[in-house]
This record gives structure tokens, C-alpha cells and sequence, in this order.
């Protein structure tokens, strides 16, 4: 489903992903962890598009993201491309990023209504099921500063399942989050792991990682430290600097 080779991304002098490579299989999870600022966010955002990349090619479901090649050059794909790519991937912030004037029901038919033009009384049908799936029913008419930030963050992965995503990803999706309100975000994304989305999850609740991961991957200064499946990261780190990263936030 993800296929990242050899990506580097600078901002300006700094080297924020050092020749990353990723894979992940339809239905798996990856979790990827570190320290703040080693390049997680970043090549979450890259697999998206959402940042251009340096070098290097990343494919989602074995089409060329973000670039194309003619005549032999690599350039950037025209925006239609990337956009209809793009619209198969679902993309959770940190900052639930709801729009404010809309309802939660308005929030998560907005995009395969204007975007994918499908029609109203259908997507209104699905999106009314996606609620009920994140707990939500009776807040579809609510507007988001009537919400938690919880349910804030639960109305915006519905949101994002509406467009019917092959692929999700989470970019640090609990840590703006009151310590009492993340657990309900967690087990929404544990459910969807278990009905088998593909996800890659970026965040700090190990517990998460151990438990719901298929295969963790420690980043650090730019680059995969070491990865593998959750027990092996967890129990038997062979690398000093994941070991040493365990050991400080446990
Ligand atoms: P992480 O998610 O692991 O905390 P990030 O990917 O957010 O790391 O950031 C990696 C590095 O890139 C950091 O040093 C950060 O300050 C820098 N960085 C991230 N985004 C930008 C940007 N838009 N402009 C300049 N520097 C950035």
C-alpha cells in the first residue's frame, strides 16, 4: 500500500529525513516513534504530499506520489492527479481542523459531496453510520466548539472515512488531547485497525504502539533507527538510542 525509497527532505540546511525507507502491507499498522523532532511528522506529511520531497520516490498503492516522469526527468504531477491520489488517503492532525461553521455531519459529508460529488441523501446516510461508529450519533448537529476535544477528534476521522480511504494516517492524533480524553480516540483507531484498515500511526502512547502495531519503527535525527515487530522494539531493542528512548519515557 506505501512504498517510501530513499526519501530526503530538507528545510533549508537542515536534513530532516536522511534516505528514509517504508513499506507497509494493505491491512497492516505502523506505528512509527522517537524523539521530538527526528522527522516522523514529516514523512507522515511527505506520503501525503503534503510536503515535496528532495529526493527519492514514494508510492502509494503503486502509483508514483507527487511526481511523474517525462522524457526520462522527474517532475512535480499536476495537482488534479495529486488531488484524486490524495483523496485516497485519509490524513488525522494533532488539531482536529474541523471546520468551525459546519456541523459535525456538515463537517464529514463536505468532502465526498463537493469533492467526489457524490450524492447528498447517500454520503448523509454513511456519514450518520460513521458517526454512530466513533460514538458520536447524537452530536451530528452539534458544532465543534460544542465538542470535546475528543469527540472533536473522532468527528475528524469520521471525516476522513467518508472519503473511503485505502490508507489512514494519524500524525500525533491524541497529543493536543486532555490525559482523560485520549483513550476514546485510541479505541476508535484500535477498532479500525482491527477491521483492518491500513494505517501509519506517528505517536507518543506506547501502550498503543505495543498493543495494536504490526510493526514499529524508531525514528531518529532523520533516519529509521530500528524496526520490527512491537515485541521485539519493546522487549529487545538491540540499538542503544531506541533503548535509551524506551527507558526515558517508560
Ligand atoms: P517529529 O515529528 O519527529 O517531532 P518533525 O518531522 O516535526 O519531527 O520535524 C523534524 C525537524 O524538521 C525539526 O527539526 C523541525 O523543527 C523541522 N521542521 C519541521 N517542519 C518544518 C518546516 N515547515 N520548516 C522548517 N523546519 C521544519
Amino acid at each position: 500500500m506505501v512504498r517510501a525509497e530513499k526519501v530526503v527532505k530538507r528545510f533549508g540546511h537542515l536534513l530532516v529525513l536522511n534516505e528514509v525507507d517504508l513499506s507497509v502491507k494493505r491491512g497492516q499498522v505502523v506505528v512509527i516513534i522517537g524523539p521530538s523532532g527526528s522527522g516522523k511528522t514529516t514523512m507522515l506529511r511527505c506520503l501525503n504530499h503534503l510536503e515535496k520531497i528532495d529526493s527519492g520516490r514514494i508510492f502509494i498503492d503503486g502509483e508514483l506520489m507527487g511526481y511523474r516522469e517525462v522524457d526520462g526527468r522527474v517532475v512535480e504531477d499536476s495537482e488534479a492527479n495529486i488531488a484524486r491520489i490524495r483523496s485516497q488517503v485519509g490524513f488525522v492532525f494533532q488539531r482536529f481542523n474541523l471546520f468551525a461553521h459546519m456541523t459535525a455531519l456538515q463537517n464529514v459529508i463536505e468532502a465526498p459531496v463537493h469533492v467526489l460529488r457524490q450524492p447528498v441523501g447517500e454520503v448523509t446516510e454513511r456519514a450518520m453510520a460513521l458517526l454512530a461508529k466513533v460514538g458520536l450519533a447524537d452530536k451530528a448537529s452539534a458544532f465543534p466548539h460544542k465538542l470535546s476535544g475528543g469527540q472533536q477528534q473522532r468527528v475528524a476521522i469520521a471525516r476522513a472515512l467518508a472519503m473511503n480511504p485505502k490508507l489512514m494516517l494519524f500524525d500525533e492524533a491524541t497529543s493536543a488531547l486532555d490525559p482523560e480524553l485520549v483513550g476514546e480516540v485510541l479505541k476508535v483507531m484500535r477498532q479500525l485497525a482491527e477491521e483492518g484498515m491500513t494505517m501509519v500511526v506517528v505517536t507518543h502512547e506506547m501502550g498503543f504502539a505495543r498493543e495494536v502495531a504490526d510493526h514499529v519503527i524508531f525514528m531518529d535525527k532523520a533516519v529509521i533507527v530500528e524496526q520490527g515487530p512491537p515485541e521485539q522494539i519493546f522487549e529487545y531493542a538491540e540499538n542503544e538510542r531506541t533503548r535509551n528512548f524506551l527507558g526515558r519515557i517508560r
